[in-house]
């Protein structure tokens, strides 16, 4: 886990990947999958820009509070396969892991996916389930 900063931030990445997180006090972050940002959105209140794998058009969105807030466009999809490595503890398989900014693009990517299936769902529903669960106990794979 990467360690940067006051806060440990979950999926961190040197290079440029699909999914930026921008921070009130530290600028431009990226992370390795869509799902990071929810997770680091759990200790610190963020900006996002995450691209669609497909098309390229940018989904963008707040977190604030540990609430989705202004997300556009209205309903990305998040495709994301969470592995459980021990009772309890959770972490993800980013390069299964991705926001789409449509269900077309989605459904477009999952006719090629050819790895474990995943659960669909909505940004603000998937961290409404995040906050069921201790933080510290979710971490990439
Ligand atoms: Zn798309």
């Amino acid at each position: 886990m990467a360690f940067y900063g006051p806060i440990r931030l979950v999926g961190f990445s040197d290079i440029p990947t699909l999914y930026r997180m921008i921070l009130p006090e530290r600028g431009d972050v990226y992370v390795m999958c869509g799902a990071d940002i929810l997770i680091n959105g759990l200790k610190t209140d963020l900006r996002a820009e995450a691209r669609c794998p497909i098309c390229g058009t940018v989904t963008r969105f707040h977190v604030d509070n540990r609430r989705i807030e202004d997300l556009a466009p209205k309903d990305p999809a998040l495709h994301v396969v969470e592995l459980e490595q021990a009772p309890g503890r959770m972490s993800i398989k980013c390069d299964s892991t991705h926001i789409f900014d449509k269900k077309d693009c989605l459904t477009k990517w999952l006719s090629n996916y050819t790895g474990k299936p995943g659960l669909v769902i909505s940004l603000p529903e998937y961290m409404d389930s995040l906050n069921k669960r201790p933080p510290r106990k979710v971490s990439p794979a």
